[in-house]
């Protein structure tokens, strides 16, 4: 089978690391990949947002499966575009896709089918969303884009000034463009996060292993947010008790929601949680596997990843039984010094194989370019640095003894990734 990945992030790496172990996946092509992915697949110079031309190569190079990974592509109909031209893939269409595109369409969604979420509000003028905030006075609240907004688009105000000019910079200075026509205002929310990858076919949702995400740039959860500096998996406070609420209270009811309002979900769902005091509820959806929870759910997944995708793309996922390891994995992931803010690129990387790996980890590669045989920055998040072990504080310890090996100037990550709960 000739495989065409689309994006070029440690996610896809993980991905692609994860369907080579099918012998089926003769070649895999990945689009635009990176200076590591190079090593695992053949890597295609197109923009993951350029329609026109992924649906080109897919047809040139009779891609048998398109795989699209990123939001950006989903959002603007990518599955759309590669089915219509006859081209299998994995990923939503852009009906579906609104899950994540619109925070409104997920809110408005969760309401009316009484899935649990923070109380909120939707404003497409600033002046009714500060009033409303006004009244409400009650903080911290949340302001959120309603759009993409590269994870950035949520602030958490805590206070009237701090919502106010949330409200400002979202919806009269367009900071997101036109993700900020409209904005949600909600309730915060307090507990343990946890993020919960799924397989869905539009009618079968099949849960991944639980994971934790590290949101901050620093330890102790301190700094600006980022794309994700390290994750662990599984999440210890998610529980088979908790598991099982979610699967009957969250999980279900978003796929018959989704397919009620005539765009079932098929795909990887992530389901942004957070364990109130009054049980779970939904901070997040993601029409898309998550970046880096992928760098640890999927090492620890034992049935075959091609055939999961194959069975989701003939509506046959409820016939497959989805199977975890019952290990732990942790991944730590190395960013540019300055990152999410400035940060220089082209730094050559030491430390790492001419493979791109290090022995006794995955090395999967998110910012990376390879020039004259040389590993060099390309990115913010550059590498994640996964290990499995039958502990998450033993996978733990052996990420961060690969990631001691690894060195460029200026390279940072955070040192208390799992501290909280897997030390
Ligand atoms: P991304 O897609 O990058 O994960 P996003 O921009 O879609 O991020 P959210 O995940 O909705 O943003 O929110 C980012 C973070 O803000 C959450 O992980 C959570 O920590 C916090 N957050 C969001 N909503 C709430 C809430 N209602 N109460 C408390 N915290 C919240």
């Amino acid at each position: 089978m000739k495989i065409l990945v689309v994006g070029g992030g440690g996610r896809e790496h993980a991905i692609i690391r994860k369907l080579r172990e099918n012998p089926e996946a003769e070649t895999i092509y990945c689009a635009p990949g990176n200076g590591g992915i190079a090593a695992d697949a053949e890597c295609v110079p197109i923009k993951a947002t350029d329609l026109d031309g992924m649906v080109a190569f897919a047809k040139e190079h009779a891609v048998d499966l398109a795989v699209v990974a990123p939001d950006d592509p989903l959002a603007l109909g990518m599955v759309d575009a590669m089915n219509a031209a006859g081209v299998r893939t994995f990923g939503p269409n852009k009906a579906a896709a609104r899950i994540e595109g619109s925070k409104v369409f997920a809110k408005n969604l969760m309401e009316k089918y009484g899935i649990p979420t923070a109380k909120y509000r939707t404003f497409d003028s600033a002046s009714e969303a500060v009033a409303y905030i006004e009244t409400q006075n009650a903080f911290p609240t949340v302001v959120k884009a309603d759009g993409l907004a590269l994870g950035k688009g949520v602030v958490i105000a805590r206070d009237l000034a701090e919502a106010k000019d949330a409200v400002r910079s979202i919806m009269e200075d367009k900071l997101f463009g036109a993700s900020g026509n409209r904005i949600v205002v909600e309730e915060f929310l307090t507990g343990p996060e946890v993020s919960v990858l799924s397989f869905c076919d539009g009618e079968t949702v099949a849960p991944m292993i639980s994971s934790m995400d590290h949101k901050r740039a620093f330890d102790g959860d301190e700094g600006p947010n980022t794309g994700g500096m390290g994750t662990v998996a599984p999440n210890a406070c998610y529980t088979p008790e908790i598991a099982a609420e979610c699967m009957e209270r969250i999980f279900k009811p978003t796929l018959a929601a989704m397919r009620a309002e005539g765009c079932p979900f098929s795909g990887c769902l992530y389901f942004g949680l957070m364990l109130t005091p009054d049980g779970p509820k939904v901070i997040e959806y993601n029409c898309r596997f998550g970046d880096p929870e992928t760098q640890v759910v999927l090492p620890l997944l034992k049935t075959d990843l091609l055939e999961i995708m194959l069975a989701i793309d003939e509506r046959r996922l409820g016939e497959l039984p989805v199977e975890f390891s019952d290990e732990s994995a942790a991944c730590v992931v190395l960013a540019s010094g300055g990152y999410p803010l400035k940060y220089q690129t082209g730094l050559p990387i030491e430390g790492l194989g001419a493979d791109g790996q290090v022995p006794g980890a995955t090395v999967y590669h998110a910012g990376t370019r390879l020039e004259d045989g040389v590993y060099k920055t390309a990115g913010g998040r550059v590498l994640g640095v996964t290990c499995t072990a039958p502990t998450a504080g033993e996978a733990l310890r052996n990420a961060y003894r690969a990631a001691e090996g690894i060195r460029f100037e200026g390279v940072h990550f955070r040192r208390d990734i799992g501290a909280r709960n897997h030390r």
